[in-house]
């Protein structure tokens, strides 16, 4: 998952990077509104965890602008989005929702709620409503980030778990690998050249070869049945 944090207190948002990165989520911290509009104009995110008080104006200017964005101006403008609230802002909750804010919680909150609550804003924005994907023999718990294999554990790493849960959140949609590097990896991260190509290799080697299927050219799916 692709998150965005958009945050101008340091200790709240280097906690928060530091717990959803252990989560295997791909995360960008910016402190401002410009800053964030700017993250949105250039990437698709899965979730976007935004505080109200920022630098240089309202969190909710980042919101409107996110909504009212013309057809195909911005990657993604219809990515869920959860505020960040103080406890007595009761009014700014109720704005930001009116607005098209998907959800919010108030600070001080707990980590594991939040991340509980973007894996519920993700399951809607895809579409799906049950917590577990079931893939033929593939089962995948993205709470606890583990995975069956005909009802036996299988271990992958995070980043092949990432691109996993990627292909069967949108199957049978084809994933380019741009897509998946944009879902798998923040601006600060690296990218070896063929890292998805290993990683595809990896789960093809622990879920059987047909688990992952190649279109030349384009990218990789899943099929409904991933058998
Ligand atoms: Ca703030």
């Amino acid at each position: 998952m692709r998150v965005l944090v958009v945050e101008d207190d340091e200790g709240i948002a280097a906690g928060l990077e530091v717990h959803l990165r252990q989560l295997g989520w791909a995360v960008d911290v910016m402190p401002s509104v410009a800053e964030a509009w700017l993250a949105l104009c250039a990437e698709p995110f899965d979730v976007v965890l935004l505080d109200l008080g920022l630098r240089d104006g309202d969190g909710a200017e980042v919101l409107q602008r996110l909504r009212q964005a013309p057809a195909g101006r911005l990657p993604d403008s219809a990515t869920p989005v959860l505020i960040m609230t103080a406890r007595d802002q009761v009014s700014s909750r109720i704005q930001t929702l009116d607005l098209g804010a998907d959800d919010y919680v108030t600070k001080p909150f707990d980590p594991d709620e939040l991340a509980a609550r973007m894996r519920a804003l993700r399951r809607r924005s895809v579409g799906r409503a049950q917590a577990l994907l079931v893939c033929g023999p593939i089962q995948i718990d993205p709470a606890t980030r583990s995975v069956l294999l005909h009802g036996r554990p299988v271990n992958l790493s995070s980043r092949e778990f990432g691109i996993l849960l990627a292909l069967v959140e949108v199957r049978p949609r084809v994933l380019s690998r741009a897509q998946i590097e944009t879902r798998l990896y923040n601006w600060d991260n690296v990218l070896d050249s063929n890292a998805v190509e290993v990683h595809v290799h990896h789960l093809r080697k622990k879920l059987g070869e047909g688990a992952i299927r190649t279109l030349r050219g384009v990218g990789y799916f899943v099929a409904e049945d991933a058998a």
